[in-house]
């Protein structure tokens, strides 16, 4: 069987060489010239004439910063906008597979085009690192091409849902806001968009390029605002679907609204939920200490621990703890913490004071509870914005963690050798299942480990973060998602009317 097959031919996007001198100067320039914009977004919506004051958004790493502006939808706009999207539906459904899906392909190639000045915009609006805002834009290419793909291969016949509501995080306000509305968009449903309030800037540029690369402006809808607006969207009664990336909380409060209600041909109205993760990883007496290092410090703070993905609690056994440990201490020490202008910079701000606070809530409340933490110094000039100085602290069993800590923040738990089956037990026992490593050289561990552990993403002798589109489609399960895993080949299957025609691989 020749795999070519089974699955369509695809590349991945291209990334810009940062070790390379001259790509460096270059991109450098090319910043520079993105930092002299002031983007001004609002909300696209036609028809909807009513000019609504805009308010300054700040850059995380310097609070004095104005990225640009913009204005927020009320929930009157809403209303307006779901009657519209409905009309939009009616006739994007209507456009052949193949023309929807070419629409992608052009947005991808304009996007590869301009990506240093989105990442710019990323980098002030979202506080990225270059490195980070460089994924950011590639993994937003790689899903207009991949979902591109998959719709020729298995739309052809399909019948979409009708409008849908896409909400999305500010932790990956380009490539998850993109994924989410062009795989809505390209199996034919119109999509009305909200992305974070902390980010509409970078989500108001990727629908404009939207836009000009065909998308009717009556298909894809935008509606910049805070949660009243997503909580509006989600129920308004012409919507077919929602899909969402953001906490469990908020996950289980719009399954509840939407349980109320049947779609249009009287099914419940799916939801695609992407939301947290405890996420452990495991490093066993055979491990590869230098490696380990270099996984665990990625893992846990790049994007200073922002990422659904990231490494919340390390299981060391106890045989190799203090030496482990002892040499993560240095490399921590090693990181550069600060504004992500530089671009060396390594861990950035997080995303506002309101998450700085709920951090530093955090290790307090444990240092108080007789936990060691310890922490590297923040350079004077991170006053200027919210930064939190990555902290490891040492827990005595998986139940310490609690609840979700979005932040450069890494428990660490020392376990013996005879209770690993326990520890994989308890990690199961969190109820989240979106992440997992395991670092060793015993075939055996592996296998037994990876046999018990239920998450989405499993991870051996390498970093748990920075999932590939279209090569680890990414999703978890239990309180950490509904799946299907977005970047995969099962991920349109849920944007059109289940029991429609759909080819899968
Ligand atoms: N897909 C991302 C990764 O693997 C994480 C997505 C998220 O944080 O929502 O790092």
């Amino acid at each position: 069987l020749n795999p070519r097959d089974l699955y369509p031919e695809r590349r991945n996007s291209r990334g810009i060489d940062l070790s390379n001198e001259f790509s460096l100067a270059a991109l450098s320039d090319k910043l520079e010239q993105s930092g002299r914009e002031m983007p001004v977004a609002g909300p696209m919506v036609p028809g909807l004439g009513v000019e609504r004051k805009r308010m300054p958004v700040r850059n995380p790493a310097d609070l004095q910063e104005i990225v640009g502006y913009c204005a927020f939808a009320v929930e009157r706009d809403v209303r307006h906008a779901a009657r519209e999207a409905a009309k939009g539906e009616a006739k994007w459904a209507e456009v052949p597979v193949e023309e929807r899906a070419a629409c992608l392909e052009r947005a991808a190639d304009m996007m590869e085009a301009d990506m240093e000045r989105l990442m710019g915009l990323t980098m002030r609006e979202a506080g990225k690192s270059a490195a980070n805002a460089i994924a950011e834009v590639r993994e937003a290419v790689d899903f207009l091409r991949y979902y591109a793909v998959q719709a020729r291969e298995m739309l052809a016949e399909a019948e979409p849902l009708g409008p849908i509501v896409c909400i999305s995080p500010w932790n990956f306000p380009l490539a998850i806001f993109v994924g989410q509305a062009v795989a809505a968009l390209v199996a034919g449903n119109s999509v009305l968009a909200k992305p974070a309030e902390e980010t509409p800037l970078i989500a108001a540029e990727a629908v404009r390029l939207l836009h000009r690369a065909g998308i009717p402006e009556s298909a894809l809808l935008f509606l910049p605002g805070a949660g009243d607006v997503g909580a509006a969207l989600v129920a308004a009664p012409e919507i077919e679907g929602v899909m969402f990336t953001g906490s469990t909380e908020v996950a289980k409060l719009i399954e509840k609204e939407l349980a109320t209600r049947l779609s249009r041909h009287g099914a419940p109205i799916p939801l695609i939920a992407e939301t947290g993760g405890q996420n452990a990883m495991i490093v066993d007496s055979s491990a590869l200490a230098e490696q380990v290092v270099s996984d665990v410090i990625g893992s846990a703070f790049d994007s200073a621990g922002q990422r659904c993905s990231a490494l919340r609690v390390l299981c060391l056994q106890e045989e190799i703890a203090d030496r482990q440990l002892a040499m993560l201490r240095g490399a921590l020490n090693e990181l550069c913490i600060g504004n992500t202008e530089m671009l060396h910079t390594d861990v950035g701000p997080v995303i506002t004071q309101e998450a700085r606070e709920m951090i530093e809530g955090h290790v307090a409340r444990m240092e108080e509870a007789g936990c060691k933490v310890e922490r590297v110094a923040l350079p004077p000039e991170t006053e200027r914005g919210t930064f939190v100085a990555p902290t490891i602290i040492e827990i005595a069993s998986i139940d310490w963690l609690g609840r979700e800590v979005f932040g450069p923040v890494l428990h660490v738990v020392r376990y013996k050798r005879r209770d690993l089956m326990k520890l994989i037990d308890a990690i199961n026992d969190t109820g989240y299942g979106l992440t997992f490593g395991l670092h060793t050289r015993l075939d055996e561990t592996i296998r037994q480990v990876t046999d018990r552990i239920e998450v989405g993403n499993v991870y051996v002798n390498r970093n748990t973060i920075g999932a590939i589109v279209g090569v680890q489609p990414f999703g978890g399960c239990g309180l950490s998602g509904t799946g299907p895993k977005a970047g995969g080949p099962l991920y349109l299957g849920r944007l059109v009317r289940t029991g429609a025609k759909v080819a899968l691989p």
